[in-house]
């Protein structure tokens, strides 16, 4: 068994039975890093002793014959926008290039509490702006399966240091299909939790009322260990529920005979590249063979989504970002000795192109005269959209779509046309809207070698069905249709 492309499962039975150490399985990862990083730009930084000392941590508790905690030994990548204390938390952007994280955000608090290793902070399109992580400051991530494509984004560095075997699981954020979208490009599970299953204290706001922090892994099964184990309220976040945690790996094999899928009107129209329709629909064949029942759904207003979710992401952006203005955070550039050419000069030194256009876009939806005609409209509409969910999903039991229109794009194809780029995120954005939680799992793989994803939506705190549907898919063959 090569070491670098273990699943969660199987680094626990590997340090049970004492085959290899956690510091060995930790070496294999930075080794990996080292060999595989300058081509495929998945990490921005990467500490290795810390994350040899905290392996060394859990090698120490098995030899004085202590149980192991749920996630020991595994090495994460862990999304750049994601604050571990005394590391750098660049979020993808000049403006944080040096700064240094205070403290652990709850995600990674729970996460180094469960044993697991920290083995570097992976790239992201700007303060998680974009769909293919070529608006990140520093550099493109490469898709691993074919590199002149990109990863997806805005998580692309997690989805390629899992799919590129540099990590054995990784978390992402998603604000508007940011986990889900790079899983499918990379072949990988992503998984966006419910709005305030986990908590996002130590995240790096883009939009707050649609963030949240969820796993990229190898199965379905392991995406279940983690988000075990970060799931839960936080009196650090408001927005985090109290609503009990089920154990999600313990209720991952029931049957999923009966289980009611919605396939909505407006997704399956057309609009879906020829293959990556195929082998969506050779993934639902393959559903209804286990004994799911599809139904058709209405979402009637998915046409107006994409503007819905713009509107509201970028006002609620502009707000989040004014932070960075050279008195607090990171970068600071002088200007001509005066507070406002201070501030002008950090963040136009700071800030790359598609940041502040939508700084600019944000504040001008929330400006006095234009906030009703925008942004309260698309507050209005997102009702109507989560409503749209609410009435889908009082049919049937999860929603399928594809996770992305298209396979991944080759790098440059996109990123000179902000629309085009924003139209293809229009299956993932609906469920941060809602606030649903959604999963991306793989759906085989395009004859050029480019991997499907497979979303599927659920009702709000049911997690535990999409990952019964997702690992049920997987065992029975659907990642490799
Ligand atoms: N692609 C979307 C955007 O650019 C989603 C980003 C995200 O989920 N962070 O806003």
């Amino acid at each position: 068994m090569e070491v670098r492309e273990l699943t969660i499962d199987q680094v626990r039975s590997l340090l049970e039975r004492g085959e290899v150490s956690a510091v060995e399985i930790c070496q294999a990862h930075l080794e990996s890093i080292d060999q595989r990083n300058s081509e495929i730009k998945a990490f921005i930084h990467s500490d290795a002793s810390r994350a040899l000392e905290q392996a060394a941590r859990i090698d120490q508790t098995k030899r004085q014959g202590e149980p192991l905690p749920v996630l020991a030994g595994v090495p994460l990548a862990i999304k750049d926008n994601i604050s571990i204390e005394g590391q750098r938390c660049t979020c993808g952007s000049k403006i944080l290039e040096n700064y240094t994280a205070m403290y652990d955000a709850t995600a990674i608090s729970k996460l180094r509490a469960a044993g697991a290793v920290f083995v570097g902070k992976a790239n992201m399109d700007e303060f998680a702006m974009g769909s293919s992580t070529e608006n990140s400051a520093f550099f493109q991530t490469r898709n691993p399966h074919a590199t002149g494509y990109v990863p997806g984004g805005s998580s692309g560095g997690s989805a390629a240091a899992v799919a590129g075997q540099m990590a054995v699981a990784a978390l992402g954020s998603d604000t508007g299909g940011s986990i889900r979208q790079p899983a499918s490009f990379c072949g990988v599970v992503g998984l966006k939790p419910t709005y305030g299953r986990v908590s996002r204290y130590g995240l790096v706001a883009f939009g707050s009322s649609l963030d949240q922090i969820g796993p990229l892994t190898r199965t379905v099964k392991d995406a279940a260990r983690v988000l075990g184990v970060i799931a839960g309220s936080d009196m650090h976040d408001a927005t985090s529920v109290a609503a009990a945690v089920p154990d999600y790996v313990a209720g991952i094999n029931a049957s999923v005979k009966g289980i009611r899928i919605g396939l909505p009107k407006q997704y399956f129209k057309a609009g879906i590249a020829t293959e990556v329709n195929q082998k969506v629909q050779a993934g639902l064949k393959l559903l209804e063979r286990l004994g799911c029942e599809l139904v058709e759904v209405e979402l009637p207003h998915t046409e107006y989504a994409i503007a819905c979710y713009y509107v509201v992401a970028m006002a609620e952006a502009s707000s989040n970002l004014a932070r960075f203005d050279g008195v607090r955070y990171g970068l600071r550039v002088h200007g001509e000795g005066t507070l406002t050419g201070m501030y002008r000069e950090t963040r136009d030194a700071g800030f790359g192109n598609e940041v502040k256009r939508r700084i600019i876009l944000g504040t001008f939806v929330l400006s006095s005269g234009y906030y009703d005609a925008y942004y309260l409209k698309a507050q209005k509409v997102r009702t109507l959209i989560k409503q749209d969910f609410e009435k889908a999903l009082a049919k049937v039991d999860v929603i399928a779509s594809p996770t992305s229109p298209t396979p991944p794009f080759r790098l440059g194809e996109k990123s000179s046309d902000p629309l085009a780029m924003y139209l293809s995120d229009i299956f993932t954005i609906t469920a941060n809207l809602a606030g649903i939680p959604g999963i991306s799992v793989p759906c085989g793989k395009t004859a050029e070698g480019l991997p499907v994803g497979l979303q599927l939506l659920g009702k709000h705190f049911d997690e535990a069905t999409l990952l019964r549907v997702g690992h049920a898919f997987e065992t029975e063959g659907g990642f490799t249709l």
